[in-house]
């Protein structure tokens, strides 16, 4: 049974004293737990890193610091659900339902407020907008989760989408690997498939701790890779939950080890409701400079910030670029000392 309500919550787990105070009545993001997420969770440890990222807690309601749209994205809403920000990319808002909802989630203003669907009519809309506008390359497939759409509906839309421009590439962004991996049947596999033509699809996933990372979830990675469609992991740099330099090693170890690149490593974006959750950036540079030591170049995500006042992405990295002279360049080594290129 999902866990939907506080006290479904106070049944299954001993609350802490911030856990038990979040209340219900507040305007905020819904509980909803799926039993795969709760099988993941140690019910004897209270700081245990997958209920932090899914047990509500009344430290929600302290957060003074953040937006309900940091990124600014209705601003940039060109169609009904359809964010177009950068020029050559753009999100399409699926569906505002996930299979369980992430305290960090930085789509609070859309994520669980039963909006629902994209439906036909939107579709239209967002099928003309990309029509006139070639400059798009890719659409990201995002919301909320697209897979909590059913087989049937889901092969409307990428016939539809593939019908207007089968050229656009298409990421499949969802968390359900994590949170749902039943979802994954027979049946959705020939909907992709039936839908490949033109441009490729890319798997987006959101693994945040290595303890996600399970038979279920490689056995569907697998499945991915069989029909061509290559994984790229985001995950979110969270306080109590990976915001350890041996926690990110292990999470990009292993996710490399079963064919997932790490791609994005992201700083908590000033989201309202998220404070508890949010690393101070010093530490997320230091985290990345070490991961940067232990990790090859393949398994190392780029440490990225999504600029409040919808700045957009930035990556955020150690500069090893010291400054130049008539000499050349001066470039800190990382083995020690520094080094001269010449202009
Ligand atoms: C992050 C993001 C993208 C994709 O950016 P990439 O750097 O290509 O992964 C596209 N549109 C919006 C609005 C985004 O926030
Ligand atoms: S799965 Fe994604 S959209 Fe859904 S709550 Fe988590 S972060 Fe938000």
């Amino acid at each position: 049974m999902y866990i939907k309500t506080k006290k479904d919550l106070e049944k299954r787990l001993v609350l802490k004293v911030d856990e038990r105070k979040w209340s219900e009545d507040m305007p905020h993001l819904p509980i909803l737990i799926s039993d795969h997420i709760f099988s993941l969770i140690d019910p004897d440890d209270p700081d245990d890193p997958i209920r932090r990222q899914f047990v509500p807690s009344c430290l929600e309601e302290e957060d003074n610091v953040g937006d309900m749209d940091p990124l600014e994205e209705v601003r940039n809403e060109k169609a009904k659900r359809f964010i177009h920000t950068y020029e050559n990319r753009a999100v399409l808002l699926m569906t505002d339902r996930c299979f369980s909802y992430c305290r960090h989630c930085f789509r609070r203003r859309f994520t669980g407020t039963e909006i629902g669907e994209v439906r036909d009519e939107e579709l239209e809309e967002i099928g003309a907008y990309i029509k006139e506008h070639s400059e798009i390359k890719e659409i990201l497939l995002s919301g909320g989760d697209m897979f909590t759409i059913s087989n049937k509906r889901i092969d409307q839309i990428l016939s539809f989408l593939k019908a207007r421009r089968d050229d656009i590439i298409l990421r499949l962004c969802t968390r359900a690997l994590v949170s749902e991996p039943k979802r994954f049947d027979d049946e959705l596999f020939s909907v992709l498939r039936k839908n490949q033509k033109g441009a490729p699809y890319f798997l987006m996933t959101q693994f945040n701790h290595p303890r996600e990372i399970t038979a279920k979830s490689i056995g569907i990675i697998n499945k991915f890779i069989d029909i061509g469609i290559i994984p790229f992991n985001q995950s979110v740099l969270l306080k109590g939950v990976n915001d350890s330099a041996d926690v990110q090693v292990e999470l990009a170890e292993k996710l490399l080890l079963n064919r997932i690149k790490p791609y994005y490593l992201f700083q908590g974006d000033l989201v309202k409701g998220t404070i508890h959750l949010r690393v101070d950036v010093k530490k997320g540079l230091e985290i990345e400079k070490e991961m940067r030591k232990r990790l090859s170049g393949l398994a190392m995500p780029a440490y990225t910030m999504d600029l409040p006042q919808g700045g957009g992405k930035v990556i955020m990295t150690y500069n090893y670029y010291i400054g130049e002279d008539e000499d050349g360049y001066k470039i800190e080594s990382p083995f020690g000392g520094k080094r001269d290129y010449p202009k």
